[in-house]
């Protein structure tokens, strides 16, 4: 799936009409959930079929076309069956799943809405959205429409958008390099190659630090239900926005450079979300992004055909890359000396570890992520813990990003 994106022009009537979809898509996801919960043995087909019963009895999710309803029954399903992944495979925490308080987007399938030239479309439910012009670059008229299986109405700080998914298989052909690479993912660096080349952090989030808690002091400075207040808020969401979109920008940058000068990248299996509890690593490791990192890694390992590797991350630091004996070292060694005579950056000797791990667990196949989360920018990792060498593989682009 391809996502293209355009944000919307709106004027203030399609603002309450817009919210009004999205707040009546989560009441539908909401008892959807409620169903399932109160019901034992609710399927998924039940909950598509409840989307006709609460659209009788409640004439505002009528107006929603129906296909939209049932998009919003599919989330609640997607979140329950996470959740019996989760519970099959052992995985914590399970992730119960939950009533949704703040929906950022409704989506609709192939009907309610329809293009009345490349760059406007026409929502034609009882929502009242009505006609929006398309600000963006992308080319939808290339696209039959056909293709176009999703469109969903996103709210962010500074806006409205509006996203295609289009159903594309999207892959191209690269000539092997012949290079195979081990990446270790540090604080310092963003990652230390097994070449012995660092990368530098980008540190967004420690350059924005200083303007963000200016203006979060600002935000709670103002009185409760003020109009300051109300700026205050939406210049801190735009500040966070800005930073998100910096940080999936170098995230997808980076990863496309790894992939397609490498045939294999291997890299560590880090449970980012278990690290990120400890606080005094917490802001460096969301900071760094190394999640969208590796999931751009394993998409365009997909798109590119190489090989991706995730490798469980013991012992990578403390093993000699040249002799294989234990080497122990505290968090502040940065060098790596052996007997052997082997004399090594830390990070450096760690990255020959993985690459090798990486290079002979090739065969063993495996998935990492069901689905990338519908959200965005959550540090959410589903990973299969524990598994040695898990080639790892995406089938489709994530909807969502
Ligand atoms: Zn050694």
């Amino acid at each position: 799936m391809l996502v293209l994106e355009f944000k919307a022009r709106t004027n203030s009537q399609q603002v309450v009409a817009i919210d009004e979809a999205i707040r009546t898509a989560q009441f539908i996801r909401n008892k959807a959930v409620r169903l399932w919960m109160d019901a034992k043995g609710t399927g998924q087909n039940d909950l598509q079929k409840y989307c006709a019963v609460l659209a009788k009895e409640f004439p505002f999710a009528n107006s929603l076309n129906s296909m939209a309803r049932q998009a919003a029954a599919d989330r609640a399903w997607i979140s329950i069956s996470k959740f019996y992944n989760n519970c099959k495979k052992g995985v914590h925490p399970v992730g119960f799943p939950k009533f949704k308080k703040h929906s950022r987007s409704v989506e609709y399938k192939t009907s309610g809405w329809k293009f009345l030239s490349p760059k406007k479309i026409r929502f034609t439910d009882k929502c009242g959205i009505g006609d929006l012009r398309l600000i963006g670059s992308h080319d939808l008229a290339f696209y039959p429409v056909e293709l176009i299986k999703r469109v969903r109405l996103v709210r962010r700080a500074d806006g409205y958008y509006v996203q295609f998914c289009v159903r594309v298989d999207r892959e191209e052909y690269l000539e092997p390099t012949g290079r195979t690479m081990g990446l270790d993912m540090g604080l310092q660096d963003f990652y230390t190659d097994s070449n012995g080349e660092k990368e530098p952090n980008p540190r967004f989030l420690r350059k924005a630090e200083k303007r963000r808690k200016k203006l979060s002091r600002r935000f709670s400075k103002t009185q409760k239900g003020s109009n300051n207040r109300q700026n205050a808020r939406v210049r801190l969401a735009k500040l966070d926005l800005k930073i998100s979109r910096q940080r999936k920008d170098h995230a997808v940058k980076l990863a496309r450079c790894v992939v397609q000068s490498n045939d294999l990248i291997a890299y560590e299996d880090l449970r980012i979300k278990n690290m990120a509890k400890n606080h005094c690593l917490a802001k460096s490791i969301s900071d760094a992004g190394w999640y969208q990192f590796r999931v751009w890694v394993e998409r365009f390992g997909v798109v590119f055909g190489r090989v991706t590797v995730a490798v469980p991350p013991q012992y990578t630091s403390q093993t000699c890359s040249s002799c294989g004996t234990i080497v122990k070292k505290s968090l502040s060694t940065r060098t790596h000396i052996c007997r052997c005579g082997c004399e090594l950056d830390r990070d450096h000797n760690a990255a020959l570890n993985i690459l090798s791990v990486g290079l002979s667990t090739v065969g063993h196949t495996g998935t990492w992520i069901e689905d990338p989360n519908a959200s965005g920018d959550e540090t959410s990792l589903s990973v299969a813990s524990g598994q040695l060498g898990k080639v790892t593989s995406m089938k489709e682009e994530s909807p969502s990003l």
